[in-house]
């Protein structure tokens, strides 16, 4: 028997559960298939030993209204635990953790920061624009506002955070508001100052938070979504056009099922959209295989407070990719967020991997967390031994904003809106953020809402327009 759904989402990861959402509040049903036996993807949330920890994100940064109203109004209000206002954190310097300032008027008197540094940021304003058709997060930097600035400020979030290696990811993709900074206002200093002095320029205040129970509170209050009906353990294995919508086929590894549905939305990984679109579209699939994953290693260490010869008072160290460390970034979770850990301990969680450290996964656990375990006694004067272990790899942990990949995600879609039907709302597109997926999601949503009410269906699913004219663009 064929299913009928006018959406189909493949993948019940946070892209695909909030495109649901999104797309309930137009009164639209939708189908999600998940190939995995829970939803949530990425997303999830384990109790180990009294430690609460998060299996990839641990907390949403916002400052957009659209993710505030789908945060209140999806019933998520209720269990959000708001980030402490813990100020401080650090970056390794020279093998030693350094206090990072938190705004331009701290960052010119610190002295993480050489004089000749401090002088370039004040002269930034009077750099004349250089712009390049591309140009790598390094040069950007080094060309507005020095060596030391993309060294301590700018690659510890780049190369730890998004785990790119900042001499290969696309300046505009990886750090577009500095990037809309020099566009609008000719340097990036101008701009924050002229966005803090006038009302109208500020966006919203940035707020970070996580919930009750951890992100996978997120996902499962979601999933309860009564116009998203989400099928489990259900893998996407074929696409075909039909002369109006697609027919997807399912596995649930006995059984294939066939579903019709008007409009599909892709929020798998790249490389599972490339495989489904290659029999279809050998172009759109041959773009989708451009785009590069980093894997990740998340080391879950738990310890009581006293196992530690220095106060662990901030919010966690990043490390700029030119230190030997092994680790590339180590977060105090339960410095952060209300009870993550038992009363008196402490909860870490430490990031190895990324671009710059690609065959770091390679290991095995126990190397792992030897390594992070050195790197906390050598930095943070541990002394003690971890009372709580936990390991989370991910081997497509982050798609990397490498190369022209700006020009690469508009050519996807420009595809996209190319064939009719066809959405993407994946982590490789406008973002890795959960903020970013919640808004793209709405986005795509929006964009079904209005062609269902039009009845757009002029356009059998299968046709292309100057497909060949954007392929030559990138
Ligand atoms: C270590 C780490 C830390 C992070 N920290 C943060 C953070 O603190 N804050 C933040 O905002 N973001 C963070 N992120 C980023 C964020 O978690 C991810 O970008 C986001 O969760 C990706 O969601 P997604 O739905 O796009 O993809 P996924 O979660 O990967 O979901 C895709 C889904 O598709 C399914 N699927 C694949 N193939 C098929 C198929 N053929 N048929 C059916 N289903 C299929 C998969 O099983 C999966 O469930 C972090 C990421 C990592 C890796």
């Amino acid at each position: 028997m064929t299913r009928q759904s006018s959406v189909l989402i493949i993948g019940a990861g946070i892209s695909g559960l909030s495109s649901a959402w999104w797309l309930s509040q137009h009164g639209i049903h939708s189908i999600l298939l998940e190939q995995a036996k829970r939803s949530g993807g990425l997303i999830d949330s384990t109790d180990q030993d009294g430690y609460l920890t998060d299996h990839a994100a641990s907390m949403i940064l916002n400052f957009d209204s659209a993710v505030s109203r789908f945060i209140s109004e999806s019933g998520l209000q209720k269990h959000r635990v708001n980030r402490n206002p813990v100020a401080k954190r650090y970056v390794l310097k020279n093998s030693e953790l350094a206090e990072v300032p938190v705004n331009i008027r701290e960052m010119l008197c610190s002295d993480l920061f050489s004089f000749k540094t401090r002088i370039q940021m004040i002269t930034e304003a009077f750099r004349c624009c250089r712009r390049s058709e591309w140009e790598s997060v390094a040069a950007f930097i080094r060309r507005r506002l020095g060596q030391e600035i993309l060294d301590l400020a700018i690659d510890p979030y780049v190369s730890a955070v998004l785990a790119c290696d900042p001499e290969k990811a696309c300046a505009r993709s990886t750090l577009p508001r500095l990037t809309a900074l020099e566009n609008e206002f000719g340097s990036i200093t101008a701009g924050v100052l002229i966005k803090k002095l006038l009302p109208g320029k500020r966006g919203l205040p940035q707020e970070a938070f996580s919930f009750s129970g951890g992100m996978k509170t997120l996902v499962d209050t979601l999933a309860e979504n009564p116009l998203a009906e989400i099928h489990t353990g259900q893998q996407v294995i074929a696409l075909e056009p039909l002369k109006s919508g697609w027919r997807v086929t399912a596995s649930d590894n006995t059984t294939e099922l066939q579903y019709q549905t008007r409009h599909v939305i892709f929020s798998t990984p790249a490389n599972i959209a490339c495989k489904l679109l290659k029999p279809i579209h050998p172009k759109l699939s041959a773009l989708l295989n451009q785009i590069e994953y980093a894997p990740i290693a998340q080391i879950h260490l738990g310890f009581d407070r006293g196992a530690f010869s220095k106060p662990l008072d901030g919010s966690g160290f990043l490390v700029p990719s030119r230190e030997k460390t092994p680790i590339r970034g180590s977060l105090w979770i339960s410095n952060l967020i209300a009870n993550r850990a038992p009363e008196g301990k402490l909860l870490t969680s430490n990031f190895i991997g990324g671009a710059c450290q690609a065959d770091a996964l390679k290991n095995p656990d126990r190397v792992l967390v030897d390594q992070t375990l050195r790197a906390l006694q050598n930095l943070c004067g541990l002394k003690g031994s971890p009372e709580m272990i936990r390991i989370n790899r991910h081997h497509q942990g982050l798609p990397l904003y490498h190369g022209n990949y700006h020009r690469l995600t508009q050519a996807i879609n420009r595809y996209e809106g190319r064939c009719d039907g066809l959405h993407f709302v994946a982590n490789y597109l406008q973002g890795i953020s959960i903020r970013d997926r919640i808004i793209q999601a709405k986005t795509v949503a929006d964009q079904i809402s209005t062609r269902m009410t039009e009845g757009t269906t002029s356009r059998p699913a299968y046709v292309w327009t100057n497909a060949d004219e954007v392929l030559n663009r990138v």
